[in-house]
């Protein structure tokens, strides 16, 4: 069985999040399970933990063709999120124009429905940190 290529977790009674995982030996965070540290190559010492939910741009672009159904056009963006992951992920509710290397912003969680498909799924993306709805 393969992990989920997105690791959110939406307890039933709580907030969704994204899991992550730290190193108890170097501090430092990833995105999803890990049983290794990349950076110190620590072993069997990774904690599980909520990702942090605001962060800047690291890198972005602006996506002018995609895929059939999928509106265009939308920001892909690289966070680095206050916890010291990175994070991949889609930048919305932003003028493609505005966006800038640190601009902060902040994850929502939104469903998301796929061309042709009829089932919704939940998803998180980013917005401006400053005046943006949930
Ligand atoms: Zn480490």
């Amino acid at each position: 069985m393969s992990e989920p290529l997105l690791p959110i977790i939406q307890p039933n009674d709580g907030k969704p999040y994204v899991a992550g995982s730290r190193c108890t030996q170097c501090g430092h965070v990833y995105v999803g399970p890990r049983e290794v540290c990349a950076k110190c190559t620590a072993r069997d010492a990774m904690e599980p933990v909520h990702l942090a939910e605001t962060g800047k741009v690291w890198a972005w672009t602006v996506v002018h063709r995609s895929f059939p159904g999928v509106a265009t056009p939308f920001v892909d963006v690289i966070v680095d999120l206050d916890d010291g992951a990175h994070i991949k992920g889609t930048l919305v509710d932003v003028d493609p124009q505005a966006v800038s290397a640190d601009m902060p912003v902040r994850m929502v969680f939104r469903e998301a429905v796929p061309a042709g498909a009829d089932k919704p799924y939940l998803t998180y993306l980013f917005v401006p940190a400053q005046g943006a709805a949930a």
